[in-house]
């Protein structure tokens, strides 16, 4: 059959609708949304004869149905559950950036049910909201003070907003950053009600620009740092302590925007970001960072430095918009003790996953091959690879890993089998085949993820 002639026998949705086998369907769950998938179906059958698929010319109406089965097994009506990131790419923002810890979840789970968040125990009264966290957050980095939002964008925007409103904010051409998902600094400005004061260019800035910036209407100093991308060659900016340092007016406080928020030094495993310790010493006025980063928690927004800007935020109206519930509370809370009895490198899943070596890792694919069936045609094997730490972090630098090879198939559709299994597991679709990075999985998930392989290989096989 030619194209035409199989778009025009394509089946109308009542057609698909009386088949006898979705009668089962048809009778479980609500008409419209039945309908919805036999639409979704019968569009996606017509991509298919449009990119000249021709296997749908069996039974159009059989392709339909069958899809429209898929769909539903795949809605089962929870939208956020649990997948194995099998992508190497430990913080990954599509899977909800950093796992965490045991202790963390446990927390959550127990603040999920009514809980203390604003009630002082011992008398009865109202107490501050984060009080703890806050204070064993100052306690970790050697601020003053501390407030946390919802995210490190948020942060952004309230203390901009807070501090700076109707004036100059001074900031270097080589730090106007998209830092992703659209956001991009001109723009935070601009909504934030602050006057973007460009100075340098886009590979060298000098202090003595941001000095020059100076003046009555300046309202802070922002460093940014370029979390996402490497400059290299003919490029200078100053270092906070030299932006510290800085001549400027005692109202015109120094912002670092740090987004990954390192704690702990990593450059043993390769790992070079600005710490969030050293722009508190260096005298930062406030050090911004994400949550869910390096730092391994929740999502949120860390900000951390002089008291008396802190209390600026803390009274801002926009504070109560951007403040962060029970739950993340009791998570952060309790990833913040772990790093600081000094255990995260045990106990915080993101940190423990890259200090595991590569040969671990092999061990790990090992381990999933030898359960894996031999399927005619299909090709596994262990092949090197890099793992990346991603979410905006440390950019260009690779991880050495192994991962699982899956070649002689169509890689495109055993990666989506693989997640529309229970659980769902995120591979990597690369030129060279299917890819399984075992670094971002974790121990107790490797039988889980045998599973998943043997039923999507089946299955495809
Ligand atoms: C990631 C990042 C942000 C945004 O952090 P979120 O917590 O995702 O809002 C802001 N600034 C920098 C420098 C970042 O790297």
């Amino acid at each position: 059959m030619s194209k035409t002639e199989l778009l025009k026998n394509l089946p109308a949705v009542d057609q698909v609708l009386r088949c006898e086998a979705l009668d089962g369907l048809r009778s479980k769950c609500p008409r419209p949304q039945l309908v919805g998938w036999i639409r979704v179906a019968i569009d996606d059958c017509r991509k298919q004869i449009l990119g000249g698929h021709d296997h749908v010319s069996e039974s159009l109406l059989g392709a339909v149905v069958g899809r429209v089965q898929q769909l539903a097994t795949a809605d089962d009506g929870q939208a956020i559950k649990r997948v194995i990131n099998a992508t190497g790419v430990l913080l990954h923002t599509n899977l909800g950036r950093a796992p965490l810890a045991d202790r963390a979840i446990e927390r959550m789970s127990e603040a999920a049910a009514y809980a203390n968040v604003e009630l002082d125990l011992e008398s009865g009264k109202r107490s501050k909201r984060g009080e703890r966290v806050t204070r064993l957050l100052a306690e970790l980095t050697g601020a003053e003070a501390a407030l946390v939002v919802n995210n490190c964008a948020a942060a952004t925007v309230l203390v901009l907003q807070a501090i700076a409103r109707d004036r100059e904010v001074i900031v270097s051409r080589g730090q106007l950053v998209e830092i992703g998902g659209g956001f991009r600094l001109p723009d935070v400005f601009r909504a934030a009600g602050v006057i973007l004061r460009e100075v340098g260019t886009t590979n060298r800035t000098y202090l003595h620009d941001y000095e020059h910036a100076c003046c009555e209407q300046s309202g802070a100093i922002i460093r940014v740092h370029r979390s996402n991308f490497r400059q290299t060659g003919f490029v200078t900016e100053p270092s906070i302590d030299e932006l510290v340092d800085a001549k400027r007016p005692a109202d015109v406080p120094v912002i670092d925007d740090l987004g990954s928020g390192l704690i702990h030094d990593l450059s043993a495993l390769g790992l070079h970001e600005p710490s969030v310790r050293d722009s508190v010493r260096s005298g930062a006025d406030l050090t911004l960072f994400s949550g869910d980063k390096l730092f391994g928690g929740p999502q949120a927004g860390m900000i951390v430095g002089r008291k008396r800007w802190i209390d600026v935020l803390a009274r801002h109206p926009l504070m109560r918009a951007m403040r962060v519930d029970k739950v993340t509370l009791a998570a952060l809370e309790a990833t913040t003790e772990i790093h600081l009895a000094g255990n995260a490198m045990s106990e915080i899943p993101l940190l423990r996953m890259l200090s595991v070596s590569a040969d671990q890792i092999r061990q790990r694919c090992r381990a999933v091959l030898e359960k894996l069936p031999s399927v005619h045609g299909v090709n596994i094997e262990i092949v090197n690879t890099d793992s990346q730490v991603g979410g905006g972090s440390v950019p260009g630098v690779n991880i050495a890993s192994h991962a699982i090879r899956i070649t002689g198939t169509s890689t495109d559709e055993l990666a989506r089998k693989l997640r529309l299994g229970t659980p769902a597991v995120q591979s990597r679709v690369t030129e060279d085949g299917l890819l399984l990075d075992l670094r971002s999985v974790a121990e107790s998930e490797l039988d889980s993820l045998a599973i998943g392989l043997n039923e999507a290989l089946t299955y495809h096989g």
